[in-house]
């Protein structure tokens, strides 16, 4: 649904802000790539572009794709930004910015909903999700579009319920652009891990969208031209279990209406590896990956962060056992934990060995506000701010120790080598088990192919030829080559080339050790 009863017409400009180079957004894939810019379209940005007055007209600049101009600027009545805490300053560049041009800007998403005094200068602080607030907000832009003589708080008490969320405006995004499409079922997570601000922002009971309503977004994403991998950025895909083997059956039924274009994705628990029955769904609804914060290997440690679910099932069976549906696990790792031991770095690499996952985020522990983690450590008096640091947590081991010790995972880890050997185990106990799904008219299209020719021959010339681990590319490609198997080349040879380089830099100190972390770099992918 749409905000009604809106009569006045206000341009509203909506603006995603940069961010800082991270581990998690795969630029250094982007050369590689057929004209990728920027990870994942903002799922709340382009909702609440959807859900202003049908007749406001709405333009949306993400800044990982080009800056904000002076003529986005003087078009404008208002600007929405929306972002987390890593995107801080520059969300805050946005306000300084549009304010040179004497425009209300208005900030929402879960940074200013955990921390609305990180946003001094903002005219509106919308806090909390899509609901009350926003019909608030709307209304008082629609009275009068200038700048309130004092800042102004709103806060959600009413959410919108998700089954009336509207699809959200991809057609406004340059979806093309993106590395991924994203896509979001439900909101919230019934668990209490003491790190994440996910129960604290959204609650414990997870609220959910209809499958007619997934299917409906999957539709629109399809006619903006998305065809790819499509992400849930839900925070536990199986947070209400029985609302995942809800859907499921309407996304496989989607996939064999629409020629299996998409490949799916998600983040759950680990103990999804306990449910056989919603696993194999998800084989045949083409799910080919599963973020789960495994977070550690160590019992201790996972009972000290209250996320004892993560033993459910041995941590290595559990990933075989998603292994085996043919869904390759992407792990969080976290370091600088206060049951870290001097030799923890050692553990967690003999982890990376035994469980064969290729890719691995792993980052320093970060006090989030408002989390467990943070009320702790703030009575320990353990919090600290610098943003010469990459982190903000008082380790129990000296912070140089656990930053080498993080630097050093990250240039083993991801040594060439090892990082195809995991590959190669993949693409010979994973991949080997995913839905054989029928080569259909909607695969073999030319944009399609050129699509992927023209990755091929990127990675062919900068990898293939360049690239100083060409030797261990080949060893890996040529086999896949022989058999065909391009999707197998393409997609396992963009991920290790940016996990490459993005380790190579990490271990030389010119990459933050934490995705939280606020210190600036340059993306090495400018913007236009
Ligand atoms: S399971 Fe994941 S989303 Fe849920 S509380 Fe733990 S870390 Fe957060």
């Amino acid at each position: 649904m749409r905000a009604q009863g809106i009569e006045t017409v206000r341009r509203i400009l909506c603006i995603f802000p940069r961010y800082t180079s991270s581990f998690g957004t795969f630029e250094y894939a982007y050369p590689l790539t057929d004209g990728v810019q920027a990870f994942m379209p903002p799922q709340g940005l382009l909702v609440i572009a959807a859900y202003l007055p049908e007749n406001w007209p709405v333009r949306f600049v993400d800044e990982n794709i080009r800056a904000t101009t002076k003529e986005d600027f003087e078009w404008a009545e208002a600007v929405f930004v929306s972002g987390m805490h890593i995107q801080r300053n520059q969300l805050n560049d946005i306000c300084r910015r549009a304010h040179a041009f004497d425009l209300a800007v208005a900030i929402g998403g879960p940074s200013v909903s955990a921390c609305p005094d990180y946003y001094p200068a903002f005219d509106y602080l919308h806090v909390g999700e899509l609901g009350d607030a926003t019909d608030e907000l709307i209304g008082r832009l629609a009275r009068d579009p200038s700048r309130p003589d004092q800042q102004v708080v709103l806060k959600t008490a009413d959410r919108l319920d998700m089954s009336r969320f509207p699809i959200p405006a991809y057609e406004l995004a340059e979806i093309k652009r993106y590395f991924l499409a994203s896509i979001q079922y439900s909101s919230g997570c019934p668990y209490q891990c003491e790190f994440c601000d996910i129960p604290g922002l959204y609650g414990r009971n997870p609220r959910l969208k209809t499958p007619q309503q997934i299917t409906a977004e999957l539709d629109k994403l399809l006619e903006c031209g998305v065809t790819g991998s499509v992400y849930f950025v839900d925070d536990n895909f199986i947070g209400n279990r029985k609302a995942a083997v809800e859907l499921l059956p309407h996304l496989v039924e989607w996939q064999k209406k629409t020629g299996y274009v998409m490949r799916l994705a998600c983040e759950a628990t680990l103990n999804i590896a306990k449910r056989p029955e919603i696993l194999e769904k998800m084989r045949e609804a083409f799910f080919i990956t599963i973020f789960c914060g495994i977070e550690t290997p160590d019992p201790d440690a996972l009972k000290a962060m209250h996320k004892d679910h993560n033993m459910m099932v041995p941590i290595l069976e559990g990933i075989r056992t998603i292994n085996s549906y043919g869904m390759e696990v992407v792990s969080g790792i976290i370091m600088g934990l206060d049951t870290d031991k001097p030799d923890t770095g050692e553990a967690l690499l003999a982890f990376v060995d035994e469980s064969r996952i290729p890719l691995l985020t792993i980052n320093l522990l970060q006090a989030l506000p408002k989390t467990p983690l943070w009320d702790r450590l703030e009575r320990a008096n353990r919090l600290i701010d610098d943003e010469a640091r990459d982190s903000n947590v008082d380790f129990l081991l000296p912070y140089d120790q656990v930053v080498s010790s993080w630097r050093k995972c990250m240039e083993v880890a991801y040594q060439p080598e090892k990082l195809f050997a995991r590959f190669q185990h993949q693409v010979d106990f994973t991949y080997a088990n995913r839905l054989k799904v029928p080569v259909t008219p909607e695969q073999k299209t030319w944009s399609n192919i050129k699509r992927g020719l023209v990755m091929l021959a990127k990675i062919f010339w900068k990898v293939g030829v360049l690239g100083d681990y060409r030797k261990v590319f080949w060893k890996f490609a040529l086999p896949r080559l022989r058999h065909g198997d391009l999707e197998g080349l393409i997609g396992p040879a963009l991920i290790a080339h940016h996990l490459i380089m993005f380790a190579r830099a990490a271990s030389t100190g010119r990459q933050n050790a934490s995705n939280y972390s606020l210190r600036l770099r340059e993306a090495s992918v400018p913007a236009e």
